[in-house]
């Protein structure tokens, strides 16, 4: 069979394929253990608003790993979601955001809008029982589900619509919300933006990042911006890093904005105690 594939196909009698999928595998059984170990941990990071105020923030995972360090999710999600621990990693992600909320709320930290984005991978949102593994994390923790925003890519959308769109309904009508990560990376024409229930477009940070340098990522930037605005959306910017960004989004009518310019994610300790004190992360 290897020789049938051809001379130039990789195929598993090669060496440097061998390697990488042993280092592949020998990952994965960290990783599956890397939970109990308390080795994983969740930062956070900012949304805000055009004056600053904090409105929101988004949930990202790290790995510890005892000898390699600090692991970003880049480098395992894929892994993970490949090999279906996604599964169980994502509903832990989920129980301990509810978790964080409702410490959050309880110590009345909280504006009343808050919200925290938490990035659900395509084979979660794909779980038979998605809808039930959200309503009872945000039950179990006691706080109410407009707290909770998932975060969505297109890509996770081209499967037929008629499926997702009564997932995302039903969801909606209990109070959870949804945002498209990632906005302008993928397939999504205005027609079918139209038919999903939706609350907020993230423009990707590659158009953010080049919008000074590259006139086609200005224009890509401002027909999202447009596109939210017509579907009565909330716009994210993703990646802000520059004054100069934040003033030409603000300028064009972007209302939300998460980037190194109002802070990294940190440690959720380190984010509470910016909700705590509620000072206003202007640029
Ligand atoms: P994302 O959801 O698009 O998250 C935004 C990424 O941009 C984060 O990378 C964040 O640290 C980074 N970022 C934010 N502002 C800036 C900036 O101003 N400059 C630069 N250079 N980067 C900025 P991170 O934390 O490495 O996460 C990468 C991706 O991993 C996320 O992209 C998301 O798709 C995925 N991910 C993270 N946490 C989870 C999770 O709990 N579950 C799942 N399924 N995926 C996750
Ligand atoms: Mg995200
Ligand atoms: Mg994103
Ligand atoms: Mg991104």
């Amino acid at each position: 069979q290897a020789k049938a594939a051809g001379r130039n196909t990789a195929c598993f009698f090669d060496p440097a394929m061998a390697a990488a999928m042993e280092a592949r595998v020998a990952l994965l059984a960290e990783l599956r253990k890397a939970r109990t170990l308390d080795q994983l941990h969740l930062h956070c990071q900012p949304v805000v608003d055009a004056a600053g105020r904090i409105a929101g923030g988004e949930i990202l995972l790290r790995w510890e790993h005892p000898d390699r360090g600090w692991i970003g999710p880049s480098d395992f999600i894929p892994l993970a979601e490949e090999s279906g621990l996604i599964i169980d990693i994502g509903t832990w992600v989920l129980e301990t955001a509810c978790g964080l909320l409702r410490a959050w709320e309880t110590r009345d930290w909280l504006s009343p809008d808050f919200f925290l984005s938490i990035n659900i991978s395509p084979r979660q949102f794909r779980q038979p029982d998605f809808p039930g593994i959200i309503h009872t994390a945000a039950e179990r923790a006691g706080i109410s589900p407009h707290r909770l925003k998932l975060e969505i890519t297109e890509g996770m959308l081209i499967s037929k619509l008629d499926d997702i769109v009564p997932i995302l309904a039903g969801l909606r009508a209990a109070g959870v919300r949804f945002s498209l990560d990632d906005f302008g990376t993928g397939y999504s024409s205005l027609a079918y933006l139209q038919r999903l229930p939706l609350d907020q477009l993230k423009i990707d940070r590659s158009f953010v990042l080049d919008l000074h340098h590259d006139a086609n990522d200005a224009v890509i930037v401002r027909t999202i911006i447009n596109m939210g605005q017509s579907l009565a959306l909330e716009v994210v910017a993703e990646g802000v890093e520059t004054l100069a960004q934040f003033e030409f989004l603000k300028e064009h009518g972007c209302g939300l904005f998460q980037g190194y310019l109002f802070g990294q994610p940190v440690d959720t300790d380190s984010f509470g105690a910016k909700l705590r004190a509620g000072t206003r992360l202007a640029p």
